[in-house]
């Protein structure tokens, strides 16, 4: 669904390969290519269909360790090369619970070998988008392993996913919720499950997903390999499921706050009354071609997408409540020019890979100073030039001063020339300091929250040793 366009692909290899011959040659040493990886002539095939021609630093880093069978810990963001990072040696190393189809074998008796069996793999991922693009990686390189893959989302009819899951599968890529539903109803077993992928973790615990994560890994092998994949590898935000990895390999790129460094930051205060009519202003100014609209609701992503289209904007709306189908069509019409703009939550934010986008507007502030971050980097990927502009009123540009605290930088104003920003936009001084800044009331609530959290996870398992000696 989202593959990127050969170009684009090799666009991305090429720097993929420029950042790994930097870090290389800083290191004195040659730079790697997926030859010297160790993976298989199969995969190395898959490798060239994709078009990638030199691996990611992600890639270079991960995949010899999960060929040597390791669990791993790795901090990478959607945009690293991650999905192949994972699928390339996982899928190397895969046993077949489908036999492999023989030439001129009829496919359903090499299924019906497999019926009901599998998977030996499981991907669990936050979002459907997330998940179609995992599955289309994995297809890829399935083309040459001869894998048979299944995935399972939320928001389509469960009778094709029972069915394809009583088929047998070699691999199945799902998100949490749908995953324990099907468990439950007895159509998904995991007893073969010898590799694990925990992927954007930190994301499924943010959504709240931390109970369904522990029954579908409690399903799973005792003895098997884990991979876990997070935009961070920060204590209080994954601290909850390190422990399902052991002995991991760790491979740290690319620290959250990097994708700002590529986008150009603007800010515009305005006035909570003013902010309609000021962007379809600024859309108009700018061209509202390929430029996201992010909102804080689904019900704002809905009135603003209305409003848009009532002023000659063509738009598409995404969030939470559309259909799978809905947000397929939208990203679809985005990604081929019939809509404009595209209006969403933050469940865009994270992990969807359109190219091409010129601009991204933050209606409101994000909540999660990290969604930010996430929001800009949909545009100046790859190297392209992207830049954002965030809309501040006297509501939310404390916290948006917190955002910049965590960037270690701060947005230039946007030039509001014909734009009517209203009676009483909040005062932004073009030359303050970030590290200057105090937290704003609701950061200061929110690190009080994870402190507290993280006081909660630790002392469990250390007090009754702690206290042991005393006793004695
Ligand atoms: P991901 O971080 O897995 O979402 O990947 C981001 C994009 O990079 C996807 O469009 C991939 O097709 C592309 N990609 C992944 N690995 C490479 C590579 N080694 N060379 C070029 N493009 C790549």
């Amino acid at each position: 669904m989202t593959q990127k366009n050969p170009d684009a692909r090799l666009e991305d290899a090429a720097m993929a390969a420029a950042d790994t011959d930097a870090a290389a040659d800083a290191a004195g040493r040659p730079s790697t290519s997926f030859a010297d990886l160790g993976l298989s002539e199969t995969v190395l095939a898959a490798v060239s269909d994709m078009g990638y021609e030199a691996p990611t630093p992600v890639q270079a880093a991960a995949i010899p360790e999960v060929l040597a069978g390791r669990d791993l810990l790795a901090a990478a963001q959607t945009g690293t090369g991650k999905t192949a990072a994972f699928l390339l040696p996982t899928m190397d190393r895969l046993p077949h619970v489908v036999p492999p189809a023989k030439k001129g074998e009829r496919g359903r008796r090499r299924r019906n070998a497999a019926r009901g069996r599998g998977p030996s793999m499981l991907i669990v991922t936050p979002t459907r988008e997330l998940a179609q693009q995992i599955d289309d990686v994995c297809r890829a390189v399935a083309a040459r392993t001869g894998h048979v893959a299944v995935t399972v989302v939320g928001g389509v009819g469960y009778v094709p996913q029972k069915q394809a899951l009583a088929r047998g599968c070699d691999i199945l890529v799902a998100t949490p919720g749908r995953l324990v539903d099907l468990m439950e109803q007895g159509s998904a077993n995991l007893d073969e499950v010898s590799v694990l992928v925990l992927d954007e973790a930190d994301r499924m615990l943010d959504m709240g997903f931390l109970p369904q994560v522990r029954r579908i890994v409690a399903g799973c092998r005792e003895q098997r390999q884990t991979l876990l994949f997070s935009a961070t590898l920060d204590e209080g935000r994954v601290g909850a499921i390190t422990d399902l990895v052991r002995d991991p390999a760790r491979v740290e790129i690319a620290p959250v706050t990097s994708t700002a460094d590529t986008v150009e930051q603007y800010v515009l205060p305005v006035s909570r009354d003013a902010k309609n009519v000021a962007l379809t202003a600024v859309l108009k100014k700018e061209g509202p071609e390929r430029a996201i609209v992010f909102v804080r609701t689904k019900r704002r992503a809905d009135t603003c997408a209305r409003r848009l289209s009532r002023a000659g904007i063509t738009c598409g709306a995404i969030h939470g409540d559309r259909s799978q189908a809905q947000r397929e069509r939208a990203l679809r019409d985005f990604r081929e020019g019939r809509v404009q703009v595209l209006v969403a939550t933050d469940v865009l934010a994270r992990g969807i890979d359109i190219t091409d986008v010129r601009y991204v507007v933050n209606f409101d502030v994000p909540e999660e100073p990290t969604d930010y971050i996430h929001r800009i980097g949909r545009t100046g990927r790859a190297g392209e030039e992207g830049w954002s502009l965030t809309f501040v009123t006297e509501d939310d540009v404390a916290e948006f001063f917190d955002i910049e605290a965590l960037m270690g930088k701060t947005a230039d104003l946007y030039d509001a020339d014909g734009i009517d920003t209203g009676d009483g936009a909040p005062a932004v001084d073009p030359d303050r300091v970030p590290a200057a800044h105090a937290p704003s009331k609701k950061e200061r609530k929110r690190r009080r929250q994870r402190a507290n959290k993280a006081r909660e996870r630790a002392p469990r398992t250390r007090e009754p040793r702690e206290r042991a000696p005393r006793a004695r």
